[in-house]
């Protein structure tokens, strides 16, 4: 086998593992392979393994890749949308993990009328308020909620967080565990268009932690492709 199947086999693994700690069923944890940087090769290669989730955090690469790669590939765009770029992915993406304001959240509701689609999103969270990473802070995302539910042509599935670098990942326990209650605050508002079913959080470093905490979604690139340059 070649390394990226190794790599593919041991985290499903560890996932299936760690969904047992925890008793949760695996089939609710799916991995996003996270393949910035990475050429369409690689890419193919994960793909024939069976594959299919990629997430990509720049726009213009992801641009690049999806017509030169097979057309089940459920794409995640995963870093900083800006809203001029929203035009070129609304009807090729699965999900666009990283809403981070009302303004972007219009724009995508608006690009998405004007195709005709029903784009998934999620909205990012900055559990940790660290300054130097997007997303809404909880208590600004609250009143800005009900207007976001009313957007057409969105559907809100859930939250997305990135924690900060850490040494221990149980240090950053707490940021899952608060997006985790903060997702539970939100489906009491019983919001139309706004479930709360996926929570897209952890990376190579942390994903177990965060599936303890209630992850959906693991984000993971180093992990399966190799250091990035
Ligand atoms: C790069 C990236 C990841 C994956 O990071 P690894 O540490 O390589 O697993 C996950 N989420 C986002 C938003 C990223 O930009």
């Amino acid at each position: 086998m070649n390394t990226i199947a190794l790599n593919l086999q041991d985290i499903n693994e560890e996932i299936k593992k760690c969904c047992d700690k925890v008793k949760r069923d695996p089939a609710e944890v799916k991995l996003i392979a996270v393949s910035k940087f990475k050429p369409v090769e690689v890419i193919e290669d994960a793909y024939k393994l069976g594959h299919r989730n990629f997430g990509e955090n720049r726009v213009q690469e992801l641009v690049d890749k999806v017509p030169a790669l097979p057309h089940d590939i459920k794409w995640h765009l995963i870093g900083t949308l800006q809203r001029n770029k929203v035009k070129y992915i609304v009807d090729s993406v699965e999900l666009i993990h990283s809403v981070h304001s009302l303004a972007l959240a219009r724009e995508i509701s608006k690009q998405a009328k004007k195709k005709n689609v029903d784009v998934n999103i999620l909205l990012q969270v900055n559990i940790a308020e660290e300054e130097s990473k997007h997303g809404f802070q909880e208590d600004q995302l609250l009143p800005e909620l009900k207007e976001i539910a009313s957007l057409e042509g969105i559907k809100v599935k859930g939250l997305m967080t990135m924690a900060p670098i850490a040494d221990d990942p149980e240090k950053v326990r707490p940021v899952f565990r608060g997006l985790r209650l903060l997702a539970e605050k939100i489906k009491e508002f019983n919001y139309p268009n706004v479930d709360m079913k996926e929570l897209s959080m952890g990376m190579s470093d942390d994903f177990k932690v965060a599936i303890e905490e209630g992850a959906t979604y693991v984000r993971i690139g180093s992990r399966i492709f190799g250091p990035r340059n």
